[in-house]
């Protein structure tokens, strides 16, 4: 008999992760929260604080393309990927394993600019490399990170405590890592036969930054402490606001409504997408790469969410079954989609 062969598309990369993970018995007591959102939980015996613990995979080919990004930026962008997950869950990354798969035309000098991304992000962000692995790659260079962090078991957040009328706020402009990238990928193309190429970035860096050096939004952890709000539920964007938006929506059961008006776009993002024939909405929604958060906190906390500065109310958390949605300002409503793979 012919073996069964299901393809993965079938299923999605949501699809797929449950149907891996669901068979899983816990063995151990102090496993609190095993897959299923942005970091586990684990309680350590005597311990005042709920580790937190993620990993991340970044491949060559897939994840980054080695002719446009450097290598410097690569290793810094790898923590700040590896620690957004912490900070998805209210903590603060402590720990952080770098484990690489090396292919034969990476150079020691280039392995060196790597790690010296990798040492800005540990001091600005606070964390320390622990350890990690070096094996040989015979394709690309593939980076594996894994993070462990702390919150105190009162402060901690997960995607499921969205609740009716909650807002739902977002930590900066999006669809402007997407634009860089397309930017960057463009010139590539343009440049791929000059033999000494001069790559037009004049006036685009901001979308540059994004895409190169996008920073973790550890502030706003900060500030979200000091000014006492305790998010009812939060979730990293790394695959576009309406796929994670639909993502906390399932795990808290509810809808959302998030206004067109409301959507943070940068002026650059905006430029570019004109200049690419590109809807920059589709960027903001779909775009991916953003490395921000997206969190809610019950409407009385709008007014110290204003003052606190860092992070921008786009919309509200609404009853199960309502469905997530973009209202455009004449009052209609365009259900949300999430898009594929985008990996991270
Ligand atoms: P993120 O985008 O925040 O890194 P993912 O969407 O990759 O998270 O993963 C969602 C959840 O599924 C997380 O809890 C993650 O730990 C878990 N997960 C992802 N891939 C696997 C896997 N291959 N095996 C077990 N758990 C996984
Ligand atoms: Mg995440």
């Amino acid at each position: 008999m012919e073996k069964k062969r299901t393809e993965i598309a079938s299923l999605g990369e949501f699809g797929l992760i449950d149907r891996l993970t669901g068979g899983f018995t816990v063995h151990n007591p102090t496993t609190v929260k095993g897959p299923g959102d942005d970091a586990a939980v684990i309680r350590i015996e005597g311990a005042s604080e709920l580790t937190l613990l993620t990993s991340d995979l970044l491949l060559e080919g897939v994840d980054f393309d080695l002719s446009y990004f450097p290598l410097k930026h690569l290793g810094y962008k790898t923590v700040v990927v590896g620690c957004n997950d912490i900070l998805a869950m209210n903590g603060l990354p402590r720990q952080l394993t770098l484990s690489l798969g090396i292919s034969a035309k990476i150079s020691v000098e280039q392995l060196d600019e790597l790690y010296e991304g990798v040492r800005t992000a540990c001091e600005e962000l606070g964390v320390d490399l622990a350890g990690g692995d070096t094996t040989a790659s015979v394709t690309g260079l593939a980076i594996g990170i894994t993070v462990l962090g702390s919150v105190a078991p009162d402060r901690i957040v997960y995607r499921s405590g969205a609740k009716p009328n909650d807002l739902i706020c977002i930590t900066n402009d999006l669809g402007a890592a997407y634009m860089g990238l397309h930017l960057l990928e463009r010139e590539k193309r343009v440049l791929h036969d000059t033999a000494n190429p001069q790559p037009k970035f004049e006036g685009y860096e901001y979308l540059l930054q994004r895409q190169l050096r996008p920073r973790a939004p550890i502030d706003v952890i900060r500030s979200l402490a000091e000014e006492k709000i305790l998010p009812t539920s939060m979730i990293d964007i790394s695959d576009g606001l309406a796929s994670d938006l639909l993502q906390l929506c399932k795990s808290s059961g509810c809808g959302a409504r998030i206004y067109l008006d409301r959507l943070p776009i940068a002026k650059e993002t905006y430029a570019m997408a004109e200049e690419l024939h590109a809807d920059p909405v589709v960027a903001a929604l779909n775009g991916g790469d953003d490395n921000e958060l997206l969190f809610t906190v019950p409407l009385e906390d709008q007014e110290r969410i204003m003052r606190m500065g860092g992070a921008e109310v786009i919309g509200h958390i609404t009853e199960a079954g309502t469905g997530a949605a973009l209202v455009t300002p004449d009052g209609s409503t365009i259900p949300l989609k999430a898009q594929g793979f985008h990996g991270n």
